[in-house]
């Protein structure tokens, strides 16, 4: 049984895979960082130095980045921190030390996130894959994928295109996807034309490599010859031994699987030649060898090289080699005849089956089969090839569920990223939406307050002024009170009077009024007698009593001193000889009781009613009238006081002095122009 790289176990296949990544993908990653310091240039060169010399077998590559690790600071450029990191969490991946080498990408991963460079997080997301990938946690790797996939686009470096292409090209390989695997290859193809460096051959051909490799999957044999080849001719002088030993086993497995076994074992022999630092592929080489001469008979060739393959695979604890090896000794036997080596082979068909190892078990089984026949044993032949047949319509059952299934994965996962996607470009959205709506639910709220604040500040100067306005007013109304009030006895004062009369003359008011002059009588006696004070208190209590006898419209001043001046609205002359004899008898029926003593009062009193006699009050105004309603009180006084004088009218004489009547009042009196009438006080 040949051992293909197809049959190699996932880890196996991933080692080889990895190690030209790190031969070949991350080799002299110089690129243009004209900006860059030199002792960033240093640390670089540093980092290349660091994947030519890996290739060597004896190099501690972890000792040789301890110091370049060391050197690095904040100040470092992150892309070369980044890298060299990366580097070094390899080393701790391929000691399998797996935490540590994801703590090593932790420690950038949010300085990545921030920068916000795609370039940086295609690198370390790469990395991270990688790392899963050497940590066999393949599953957890293809998850990322889309994430990967989905920065890609974004990536400008070419360095970082080549590398993360390749490591998704081999992803999709693994996963038999390789019409995918192919196209990252030729974006891998295209990143290369704009990379320069002196490793630009090594990159070629290790994408030519890895297309044939692709080609032998998809069973095109022929084309994998023509794409190997290719490859081979072009390394002519470069000794680049990993890539060298792939291309070989390439051109071997096309070969025998064209049945050219001739060719196929030189191939074979080219492939061995670069195995030296290679030990398993040594030994799958070193089993093939042993397969390839069985075919051709010549079983004791093969059997020194299966036995040689068997040593190197037990050294290497490499147990599915071993059981292969152990299976191919086995069918040497049986074709010397040795019944024996059936049970061998059995035992390891049994194991492939024991482990569900059903591309093996198919292969195991066919040759089982074969083994049978030569034995004679037809039946058994027939069994096995039964099995054969149910296996390997399992295998096409299997993977083509196995390609739905994850292909169905694929979907999934990039559908998941792009829900992720989609929720946080939502999340963003609605996080855009909350805040502006935040913000103007702010400004309505602050243009709220502030519209309350201004409306009530207006509100509460508006009411101060208002308050005060009213405060104003009232002091105005109480100062205009004041001015026209008097302030001892609170009656209207003279100027009071005055308005009202001016008010009644422009109103052209028509009904009568009766104007009553009233003189305490020798109140100066009153106030030398008993006081000033005293003199007061009569005051006081005389304004009560005349005010008593005053209607709703009536006016009561006081006129002067000890003077007081009523006007009755609508009266007639009689009414008002009436209330004027009330007045005497309001003044002096009672004595004026005062705070020390008991007081006769009197008065003395002239009236008229307005307009008086024929005159319109324009001809003879209040003010008039009132200077005779004056000589009326005069003549009242020269009588002997304590009495009323009304004028009633115009004597004969005086009608023929009408013009003097008001100027020369003395001679009105002395004259007899008028009519009085005198009312003694009936007291
Ligand atoms: P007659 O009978 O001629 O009117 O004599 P009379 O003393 O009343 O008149 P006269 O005009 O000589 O004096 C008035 C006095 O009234 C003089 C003044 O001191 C006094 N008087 C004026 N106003 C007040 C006042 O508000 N209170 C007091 N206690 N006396 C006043
Ligand atoms: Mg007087
Ligand atoms: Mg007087």
């Amino acid at each position: 049984m040949k051992f293909a790289k197809t049959q190699q176990s996932f880890s196996q296949a991933l080692c080889l895979l990895l190690l030209s990544f790190a031969l070949i993908g991350y080799a002299s990653l110089v690129e243009a960082q004209t900006a860059e310091a030199e002792s960033n240039k240093s640390v670089q060169s540093k980092l290349d130095d660091y994947l030519n010399q890996s290739q060597a077998d004896d190099f501690d590559g972890k000792a040789y980045l301890k110091p370049i690790v060391d050197s690095l600071s904040p100040a470092t450029p992150l892309a070369t921190r980044l890298r060299a990191l990366s580097y070094w969490a390899s080393e701790f991946a391929y000691a399998e030390r797996y935490d540590e080498a994801n703590s090593i990408l932790d420690s950038l991963a949010d300085e990545v996130k921030k920068s916000h460079d795609a370039n940086l997080q295609a690198e370390l997301l790469a990395n991270r894959i990688d790392l899963l990938v050497i940590a066999d946690k393949v599953d957890e790797a293809f998850v990322k994928v889309p994430d990967l996939e989905a920065i890609m686009p974004k990536v400008t470096s070419p360095r970082i295109n080549y590398y993360a292409y390749n490591l998704l090209s081999s992803l999709y390989t693994q996963w038999s996807r390789y019409e995918v695997a192919l196209a990252y290859l030729i974006k891998a193809q295209s990143a290369l034309d704009h990379m320069q460096g002196i490793n630009q051959l090594r990159r070629r051909l290790y994408l030519k490599s890895s297309i044939a490799d692709i080609q032998i999957r998809l069973e095109q044999w022929d084309l994998a010859l023509k794409t190997s080849q290719e490859a081979l001719v072009e390394m002519e002088g470069n000794a680049f031994p990993a890539l060298s030993y792939e291309l070989w086993f390439t051109q071997y497995y096309a070969y025998i699987s064209l049945g050219d076994h001739e060719k196929g074992l030189n191939a074979l022999k080219k492939a061995y030649a670069y195995t030296e630092n290679f030990p398993y592929q040594r030994a799958i080489v070193l089993n093939n060898f042993g397969d390839s001469y069985m075919r051709l008979q010549q079983l004791d060739k093969a059997k020194s090289h299966l036995q040689e393959a068997l040593e190197l695979a037990q050294s290497l604890d490499y147990g599915d080699m071993i059981r292969t090896v152990e299976f191919n000794l086995g069918f040497i036997a049986v074709k010397q005849g040795d019944s024996l080596g059936l049970q061998q082979m059995k035992r390891v068909v049994d194991y492939f089956r024991d482990t569900e190892q059903s591309s093996a078990l198919e292969q195991t089984l066919k040759e089982l089969a074969q083994a049978y026949e030569l034995m004679g044993r037809y039946k058994e032949q027939a069994a096995a090839l039964k099995e054969r047949q149910s296996i390997r319509e399992k295998i096409l059952q299997n993977s083509q569920s196995k390609a739905l299934a994850e292909m169905q994965a694929l979907y999934d996962n990039r559908d998941k990223a792009q829900r992720i996607d989609l929720l946080e470009q939502r999340n963003k959205l609605s996080e855009q939406i909350i805040e502006n709506n935040r913000q103007q639910t702010v400004i309505t709220w602050l243009a709220i307050v502030l519209g309350g604040f201004v409306f009530f500040t207006l509100l509460l100067l508006y009411r101060k002024v208002k308050e005060s306005n009213r405060k104003l007013q009232q002091a105005n109304v109480a100062l205009s009170e004041q001015t026209k009030r008097d302030p001892l006895t609170g009656l209207e004062n003279r100027r009071s009077m005055q308005l009202t009369m001016e008010a009644r003359k422009t109103k052209n008011v028509a009904t009568s009024m009766g104007l009553v002059l009233l003189d305490i009588d020798n109140f100066k006696k009153i106030n030398d007698t008993f006081g000033h004070h005293t003199g007061d208190e009569v005051l006081v209590e005389m304004s009560q009593r005349l005010r008593e006898l005053c209607r709703e419209d009536d006016s009561l001043v006081r006129w002067g001193g000890e003077e007081f001046l009523f006007c009755f609205n609508r009266v007639t002359q009689q009414q008002l000889v009436t209330l004027v004899q009330r007045i005497q008898h309001a003044v002096s029926a009672e004595p004026v009781q005062t705070s020390k003593q008991s007081i006769e009062v009197s008065a003395t009193v002239g009236f008229i009613v307005l307009p008086f006699s024929h005159f319109s009050e324009s001809e003879l105004d209040w003010e008039s009238a009132l200077k005779l309603a004056d000589l009326a009180l005069y003549s009242g006084k020269a009588r002997g006081r304590h009495c009323a004088v009304g004028v009633m009218g115009l004597t004969e004489r005086g009608h023929a002095h009408m013009d003097d009547l008001i100027n020369n009042s003395d001679a009105a009196i002395e004259e007899n122009w008028l009519v009085l009438e005198f009312l003694e006080d009936a007291e």
